[in-house]
């Protein structure tokens, strides 16, 4: 089956042709600006698209011209908030769409934009199968005492304010691919899953499912990132509340300013490892604080799991930066966990273990394809008409 891929985001259009049976990707790209005037005159010319819908026109001009004509057979959608009702992938109608929108405070930077990809979509090809792939959905089975926050029952029953965890897919696929590695069945496969792209987080993972993980009710809890905090004491912001900073203040400095960013003055982990191999003191300061904070959780998420068989680093830095899992492992000496400087810095795009043998649990780079998990899921979907 081929299956378009859309991760649709509030200005931007990312999309992949995938043909699910041989697992190749047919063509990509991404429509950005959409709904971007020029700013300049007001005539109200266009940089870029004029919403998802124009948006949607140039990305099947764009999958014509490049593969001529096809047959999709669905539409995957990234959908970023599934809430407590999406425990799973599922074919998109009406009612679905309509709930997908109802979480929209939830993520309001994204749930609204997915809308309006599916809704693009339903417009444009109103019998194609859609399937929303959630990005919270794997996290469904984290026990309550892993997802709850210890304050009045009346901000969950009200307000839904508990951890929700994102980042699923990335982890269901990873844990799926870390097991086979191994020879475990993934319902064996106990482990930690360090997710650390610009977004950062770290699952544990029991039997094949996630018990607990490090984002929560927003993809800022947890680890240092490339621009956002994680942890803090939350008494900063009323600290700050009461110094005069407004919501949007706080909401700026937490995820665009922080983080890496705010540490070292770059968000990308390969600036922040030169800057610091250069001699820059902020950066190598960075890189301790980010180490630190992701050998703590890992040590925690031992504890959660009952003692993980398997450490596994996915996603931008986790797949590329030998220099950071070297100080996460360095950190990780009480655990009895040890890389091989050979295996570690070796690069390749296959999963493959970088530890010693006489590490004791064997440490994994897994890469991440998050486009591919949803492919698969969406193609599972519409088969069992789900
Ligand atoms: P996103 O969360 O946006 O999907 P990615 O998974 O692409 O992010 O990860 C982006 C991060 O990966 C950046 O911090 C980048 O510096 C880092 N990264 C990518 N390639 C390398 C590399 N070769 N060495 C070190 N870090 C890398």
């Amino acid at each position: 089956m081929l299956v378009l891929v859309i991760n649709s985001g509030s200005s931007s259009l990312k999309y992949q042709v995938r043909d699910v049976a041989a697992g190749t990707v047919l063509t990509e790209g991404l429509i950005e600006k959409i709904g971007v005037g020029n700013g300049g005159g007001g005539d109200g010319e266009m940089v870029g698209p004029r919403d998802h819908a124009e948006a949607l026109e140039q990305v099947d001009a764009a999958i014509h011209q490049e593969l001529g004509d096809l047959e999709l057979g669905a539409v995957g959608h990234r959908v970023v908030h599934g809430g407590e009702r999406f425990a799973e992938p599922v074919l998109v109608d009406n009612e679905i769409t309509r709930a997908i929108e109802r979480l929209n405070p939830l993520a309001p930077l994204h749930n609204p934009a997915n809308v309006l990809g599916i809704r693009a979509i339903t417009r444009k090809w109103p019998k194609m199968p859609q399937v929303a792939v959630f990005d919270t959905a794997f996290h469904r089975t984290l026990p309550e005492y892993a997802w709850r926050y210890a304050v009045p029952d009346e901000l969950y029953t009200n307000h839904g304010i508990r951890r929700y965890g994102f980042h699923g897919t990335s982890n269901e696929y990873v844990a799926r691919r870390s097991a086979a590695l191994l020879d475990l069945p993934v319902e064996e496969f106990d482990a930690v899953i360090a997710h650390l792209g610009n977004g950062a987080s770290v699952t544990a993972i029991r039997g094949g499912r996630s018990v607990d993980t490090s984002m929560g009710f927003t993809p800022l809890e947890g680890l240092v990132m490339g621009t956002r905090s994680g942890d803090l004491d939350p008494s900063i912001l009323v600290f700050l509340g009461r110094a005069g900073w407004t919501p949007e203040d706080l909401d700026t400095m937490l995820n665009r300013e922080s983080g890496l960013k705010g540490l070292a003055g770059h968000n990308d982990m390969r600036s922040v490892v030169e800057a610091s191999e250069a001699g820059d003191e902020r950066a190598a300061m960075a890189l301790a604080v980010a180490s630190h904070r992701l050998a703590k959780y890992i040590g925690g998420y031992h504890v959660a799991v009952g003692g993980a068989k398997a450490l596994v680093f996915t996603a931008g830095i986790g797949e590329n930066s030998k220099e950071f899992r070297a100080q996460v492992a360095d950190r990780l000496g009480a655990l009895g966990i040890e890389l091989d400087g050979g295996l570690n810095a070796e690069r390749s795009k296959e999963p493959r273990v970088i530890s010693t043998p006489s590490s004791a649990i064997p440490v994994l780079v897994v890469p991440t394809d998050e486009e591919r998990a949803i492919a698969e899921a969406t193609a599972a979907v519409v088969s069992a008409g789900r």
